[in-house]
């Protein structure tokens, strides 16, 4: 049985990479995009073992033979993972420095395997200077290398990466495929792996994460008591949360997509309750298309209240700038400048 069955969802991606090996015609470079915890990497690594597996290949990759084992531990002598340094400040990036080290490891030949693999996460964070090296090997690629970038966007990395590599771009997955996967691979109790699932917005690397660290619902559940901070606070609390949270750089984009859920979950039942009928009987199932799935179920009822109060424009136009803060952090705006403006578009709560 193949290792590909670790994956769950992205079929066409599978099949995608496992066509091209199988016709011997895999590229030099790959680009996989999507959402962080949506399994960007977990396909790069199972890329890598294919490629080096030693089982027929048919079975690539069996999960089993040496290469596989120490791919998966992220200790094979040719499969080399490069991750973005996290700087004092908070933000995660890319140095010249690991790219010379990389351009130096991919010179040599292959100790074991039959490519030299080189898994470049979250290359969005690649600095101008790291960019432009990497740019290099990326023209003129070594013999039997094969390069695998991750990145949220294409858009955030240079038009000239971006291009010389073949894009996957993978999607959020199904919620009834994450809580079915929840249930049936971790073992993760019905209702938990419902709710789970619902949080998730299409990631199960996060649903998992979630299943077995306390801590990051926590989090989320921290990160969304500190909107409705925001939107209860005067100018003051609000520049004031804005400060606090450019200190911790590297978690606002996180912070930013739960926001991003709880206006869209907004949005989806101020809509609702618009064009519901005004009366209060329970409506017939049959008359209405299934409504928008809730992301954040856990505060169904505050968000009802809240979508009654405030008009639906209002609710679109805080969703969108959140997205827009989210885009300019991306791209490497000012952290603080970009919470500010951001804050000062969001309506305020009644206290
Ligand atoms: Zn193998």
């Amino acid at each position: 049985m193949s290792n590909w069955n670790q994956i769950i969802g992205h079929d066409w991606a599978v099949q995608l990479l496992a066509n091209a090996l199988r016709h011997d015609r895999a590229g030099h470079a790959y680009l996989i995009t999507g959402p962080a915890h949506i399994g960007k990497t977990t396909l790069a690594r199972t890329f890598a073992q294919a490629l080096n597996c030693t089982a027929v290949v048919d079975e690539r990759p069996c999960g089993e033979c040496r290469n596989c084992k120490l791919i998966a531990a992220d200790r094979h002598p040719d499969v080399r993972l490069v991750q973005p340094d996290i700087s004092s400040r908070g933000k995660p990036t890319i140095k010249i420095e690991q790219m010379r080290e990389l351009q130096q490891g991919l010179s040599l030949a292959a100790y074991e395997g039959r490519y030299k693999v080189a898994i470049l996460t979250q290359f969005d964070a690649a600095n101008a200077n790291a960019a432009n090296a990497f740019l290099k090997t990326l023209e003129e690629p070594p013999n039997n290398v094969v390069l695998l970038l991750t990145a949220n966007d294409a858009d955030t990395l240079l038009p000239t990466i971006a291009s010389r590599c073949r894009t996957i771009g993978l999607r959020p997955l199904p919620t009834d495929l994450i809580e079915q996967s929840l249930t049936t691979r971790w073992h993760v109790p019905e209702q938990q792996a419902h709710v789970l699932a619902c949080l998730a917005d299409g990631r199960l690397g996060w649903a998992v994460q979630a299943s077995q660290d306390e801590t990051i619902l926590q989090t989320r559940a921290a990160r969304l008591a500190q909107l409705q901070d925001v939107l209860a606070g005067n100018r003051v609390t609000r520049f004031d949360v804005a400060d606090k949270l450019s200190r911790k750089a590297e978690e606002l984009p996180d912070v930013l997509q739960s926001w991003l859920s709880w206006w869209r979950d907004l949005l989806v039942l101020a809509q609702a309750q618009r064009t519901a009928p005004a009366q209060h009987t329970a409506p017939a199932q049959h008359t209405a298309p299934a409504p928008l799935a809730l992301t954040n179920v856990d505060h169904e009822t505050a968000l009802r209240e809240l979508a009654a109060a405030w008009s639906s424009p209002h609710i679109l136009e805080s969703l969108q700038q959140t997205n827009l803060a989210l885009w300019q952090l991306q791209r490497n705006a000012n952290t603080r400048l970009v919470l500010e403006n951001l804050f000062l578009t969001y309506p305020q709560r009644a206290a």
